[in-house]
């Protein structure tokens, strides 16, 4: 199991361990570019199948794909099987990949970095940049 899992879940949070959920933020950030690159490729392929337009995008998503942590990386393309491996939060704290609402105060632990921006219900990945 990867480091990530196992963060929020002890008693004490170490200016470390926030130091890695911010960081995580980040990385989400960028995996949800990533998603966004993934789905212009898919449409271009359906659309014109193997092409330049789609060949020049693969090379965006590769370069994306090695400026992202690992262990962050082989978690979102697990989750990213079954639909979007990363959400938004709709501004009253649903998320917009189970529309479930997650509790306010793990939103409050999110924002601040004391716990992992992942839904409890779905397990996916939540930007946190609109709320
Ligand atoms: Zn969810």
């Amino acid at each position: 199991m990867s480091a990530w899992l196992e963060s929020g879940t002890g008693p004490t949070v170490t200016p470390s361990t926030i130091h890695r959920e911010s960081a995580l933020l980040a990385e989400i950030e960028k995996l949800l570019e990533l998603q966004e690159l993934e789905i212009v490729r898919k449409e271009s392929r359906i659309v014109h199948g193997e092409s330049p337009t789609s060949e020049s995008v693969g090379n965006k998503i590769e370069t994306m794909r090695a400026g992202i942590n690992k262990d962050v990386l082989s978690r979102y393309d697990r989750i990213s099987v079954h639909g979007p491996g990363v959400v938004r939060i709709h501004k009253h704290g649903m998320c917009l990949g189970c529309n479930l609402a997650i509790p306010q105060g793990d939103l409050n632990r999110m924002t601040t970095g004391k716990t992992e921006p992942v839904c409890p219900h779905c397990g996916r990945f939540l930007s946190l940049l609109e709320i």
